[in-house]
């Protein structure tokens, strides 16, 4: 049976920053765009269909949110498995899974839609005869570094990893040593370094690579990605910027760090997050806190428990529970911020708290979805990145968007003393605070107007409609003989 609109299936490989923002595309494409819409997520168990997250949205047109079965990897990993490499071989043993969900459709699907750990699926797009797209959940100087990764020859990567000089990527910035990718810190990681590879081919190879950013945020690199002389020679497909796609505010009940942000004064209060699974070293965390209290400023920090040595431990263990014992936290610190801090355990509402007008700042890990929920809202940040792209985005959102400040060390690699961290808040919300208050306005300004109708990321969203439904009419033609 064949409907009249398009249909996309979509795939979301493990962990809440690639859930949300592959929900928020389907929801577009949905409400906008005139697809019927089918997201399979994987997780790595079943406890996510227990989030108001995993509740399909109501929309005129809404989607089916299918969890694909949980799949066991344990025994194809073991401590010192990375989370990356973890979360490739689950995506890898959850394919077979989506071929029997696809091919078992009664609705034969236009196109299939996946995000950077799900690009071996690919493959199975081109069995059923469906386009195939990526959806980037970063930047798209993130997606540069990545289609240009395969053709880095053996001198260039050494230059960068060994001799730290900059990596040059054709007609974008280059990248410092500083801020370069994790991959290009651990030259013995061979299972990473060859699948990253492989995920740049197949990134290339795609009908079309939809990246959540837009166009006036990222017009140089965009432009690299396009250009036959730099890198669009060797992507196969047109990139399109549809961003910024982040959850909308207002989707939370009420609780209590919202009762408390109402009481507190206009921009007064600095929101401090490191995703959903960054974590912080036991001596990092008593200095985050002291550094806190020593800015004087309000605060909302949402805590999980240190961990030395691992800045991701926590990712696959989110959960809304309180463990209970703080015991990490300065003695009587509790007691001291009582009257302006407030810490929430493991999880917040993260998009109502960054919409609400008692925020001021955002003390963020850099995750793209938490990068863009700023802009959004037009909070400057404080850019504290721990892990994967987090540095490369911190030196954009600190010296091309100019709406951050970071601290002079990377955040992994020693301790950044607590009145550092009290400088840093107070920069932003007091002394530099101002002028980046004012970036962070227009790009929330430039945000809102990209995603109306006509505007550059609503229109890359209607190229990608007609692809399919060009795609859809011929389907239909070849059934019908
Ligand atoms: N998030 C949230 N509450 C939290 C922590 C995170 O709602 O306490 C959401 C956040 O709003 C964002 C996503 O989880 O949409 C995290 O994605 P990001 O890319 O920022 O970081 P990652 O978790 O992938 O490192």
């Amino acid at each position: 049976m064949q409907t009249t609109n398009p249909h996309a299936v979509l795939l979301a490989s493990p962990g809440m920053g690639h859930f949300i923002p592959v929900v928020e595309l389907g929801k577009r494409l949905a409400t906008h765009h005139g697809f019927d819409v089918t997201i399979f997520v994987v997780a790595a168990d079943a406890s996510i269909t227990k989030s108001p997250l995993f509740k399909p949205p109501q929309t005129p047109n809404p989607l089916n949110l299918v969890l694909l079965p949980p799949v066991d990897i344990s025994a194809l990993v073991d401590s010192t498995t990375s989370v990356v490499t973890q979360l490739m071989i689950m995506m890898r043993e959850a394919l077979s899974l989506l071929r029997a969900a696809i091919s078992a459709m009664k609705s034969r699907p236009t196109a299939l839609i996946v995000d950077l750990f799900g690009t071996e699926a690919l493959a199975t797009a081109e069995e059923f005869d469906m386009l195939k797209y990526v959806f980037i959940t970063s930047t798209a100087r993130f997606l540069a570094v990545t289609v240009h990764f395969p053709y880095i020859d053996e001198e260039t990567e050494h230059k960068h990893r060994v001799m730290k000089r900059p990596l040059d990527i054709p007609g974008c910035r280059s990248i410092r040593y500083e801020d370069t990718l994790d991959r290009f810190l651990d030259p013995t990681n061979r299972i990473m370094n060859s699948s990253f590879t492989r995920v740049g081919m197949e990134i290339s190879n795609a009908d079309g690579i939809l990246v959540n950013t837009w166009q006036d945020l990222e017009p140089l690199t965009l432009l690299a990605l396009e250009n036959e002389k730099f890198l669009g020679r060797v992507v196969k497909g047109p990139v399109y910027p549809v961003g910024p796609l982040v959850r909308p505010a207002g989707q939370s009940s009420k609780s209590e760090v919202m009762d408390w942000l109402d009481m507190q004064p206009m921009e007064s209060v600095i929101y401090v997050s490191f995703g959903s699974g960054g974590t912080l070293s036991v001596k990092q965390t008593s200095e985050l806190a002291w550094g806190l209290e020593l800015s004087q400023h309000r605060f909302i920090w949402v805590v999980r428990p240190p961990v030395d040595n691992d800045v991701s431990a926590n990712f696959f263990n989110v959960t809304n529970s309180h463990d209970g014992t703080p015991s990490y936290l300065p003695d009587g610190f509790y007691t001291r911020i009582r009257n302006r801090g407030m810490v929430v355990p493991m999880w917040a509402p993260q998009t109502e708290i960054l919409a609400h007008q008692s925020i001021g700042g955002f003390f963020s890990h850099c995750g793209w979805n938490s990068a863009l929920e700023s802009m959004v809202n037009g909070v400057p940040m404080v850019a504290w990145p721990l892990y994967a792209e987090q540095q490369m985005n911190a030196a954009m959102l600190v010296e091309e968007l100019e709406l951050a400040v970071r601290p002079k060390i990377r955040p992994n690699t020693g301790v950044i003393r607590r009145e550092e961290v009290a400088e840093m808040v107070r920069r932003v919300m007091e002394l530099k605070g101002n002028e980046m208050r004012d970036k962070a306005k227009e790009l929330q300004r430039s945000a809102n107007q990209v995603l109306m109708q006509g505007g550059s990321s609503y229109n890359s969203l209607s190229r990608v409609s007609q692809e399919c439904e060009v795609k859809l009419h011929h389907l239909s033609a070849m059934a019908l003989g």
